[in-house]
């Protein structure tokens, strides 16, 4: 990535740090993160690179590669954005929280961001540019900030600057990654582990490049709507703190004081919760044909129950599990549209995929766009 040149391009001088963090695989654990269970996530080997300098009187100045112009804004009076220059929102996200947990950056800095993520694919590339951001101005004004503080600032930034209510997942992710090695992370109390991975497992992104439109508003959706279910369940175990903390038999049995979707919705939750911790014991016994098999069981629970998945996910996954090298496929991330991330044998390549491409294009008219990606580790700083 070229993120110091073009910022030597813009801003006429070298940039003094430059940061990398990380897109994410949602291993396991669809919509799981914000009702409290345990999410597998992924750090991949793509992700946003930042490249920055500290500013003057508290002026910001940020450049994508990719977003087109300069945007520049006042640290005393952040605001979010709208329109052309929205993408800032996620830096300048990041600006405020830090301030509003007492980190300084009052001077400003200006930053450029780089990026071999595509964007809104459901592979995180909004956690991966605050991480960056975070972890640039962390080595810029030396504010150790701890690892665990810097995911949590960055959701933040997204759920109330940015203005998208995601877990923690994403963030937690970004910054806890390591190669070789999925993210665990317990959602109720933000804590991070990871756990290893065989290494003869590869990944593959096939990212439909399709977005639903109303995508933001229908993550709210679902969100409301798992609250609405806990509200009901909860008035039968008033100790339940969260919807992960009600068994899948519970919520067969209270089916009638649900409405059919809330129902759909607290059904996908919980067992999805559980298949989360069977994944996690089947990676301890190495059987990788059993976490195959909890994909293909969290992709069709998140078609059928949480219903937010699409004809093109459906049709990925449903072909790619036929092939021989493929252990399981998922969509991975928030749904409605993105990508489908396939765990294969290494043998798996381009060629595997050739009949299920062909099949997709004519189905749908254009081809998905297809790469591997490895394990990666969590956000860092650079050289300098
Ligand atoms: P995802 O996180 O799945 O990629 P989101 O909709 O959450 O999808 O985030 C995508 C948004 O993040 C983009 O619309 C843009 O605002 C911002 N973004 C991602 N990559 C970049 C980049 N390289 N430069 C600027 N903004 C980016
Ligand atoms: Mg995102």
């Amino acid at each position: 990535m070229r993120a110091a040149e073009v910022f030597l391009e813009r801003f006429g001088s070298s940039p003094t740090v430059r940061s990398f963090a990380p897109g994410r695989i949602e291993f396991i654990g669809n919509h799981v993160d914000y009702n409290g269970g345990p999410v597998l996530g992924a750090a991949i080997d793509r992700g946003v690179e930042a490249a920055a300098s500290i500013g003057t009187n508290g002026r910001v100045r940020l450049y994508s590669a990719h977003f087109g112009d300069v945007v520049e804004a006042d640290l005393d009076r952040l605001a979010p954005l709208k329109g052309s220059a929205a993408w800032a929102n996620y830096p300048l996200g990041v600006a405020w929280a830090l301030a509003k947990h007492g980190c300084s950056v009052a001077n400003g800095f200006n930053m450029v961001f780089d990026s071999d993520l595509p964007a809104g694919a459901g592979l995180s590339s909004s956690a991966a540019i605050e991480l960056a951001t975070a972890t640039a101005l962390n080595g810029l004004f030396d504010l150790k900030i701890e690892r665990q503080d810097m995911a949590r600032w960055c959701r933040e930034a997204e759920n109330e600057f940015a203005g998208m209510p995601c877990g923690i997942l994403d963030q937690g992710t970004s910054a806890f990654g390591q190669a070789g090695r999925l993210v665990l992370i317990d959602c109720r109390n933000e804590t991070f582990g990871t756990v290893p991975l065989p290494e003869a497992l590869r990944f593959w992104i096939f990212n439909t490049g399709k977005k639903h439109a109303l995508l933001d508003s229908l993550y709210a959706t679902r969100r409301r709507e798992c609250e609405e279910a806990f509200a009901v369940l909860r008035t039968f175990r008033p100790d339940a703190e969260c919807l992960v903390d009600i068994q899948p038999e519970e919520v067969v049995l209270r089916r009638d004081e649900l409405r059919p979707e809330l129902y759909r919705r607290a059904m996908h939750i919980v067992n999805e919760t559980q298949r989360v911790r069977s994944v996690s014991r089947a990676l301890e016994k190495d059987d990788i044909n059993a976490v195959g098999r909890l994909l293909v069981e969290s992709h069709a629970s998140s078609r059928d129950l949480f219903e937010n998945s699409c004809a093109e996910l459906d049709f990925l996954v449903e072909r790619l599990v036929n092939l021989p090298e493929v252990y399981g496929a998922r969509l991975t991330g928030g749904g409605f549209g993105g990508a489908v991330m396939a765990m294969t044998t290494a043998r798996f390549s381009v060629e595997s995929a050739s009949p299920v491409m062909a099949s997709y294009a004519k189905r749908f008219g254009i081809e998905p766009a297809v790469f591997s990606a490895r394990t990666g580790d969590g956000s860092h700083v650079l050289a300098r």
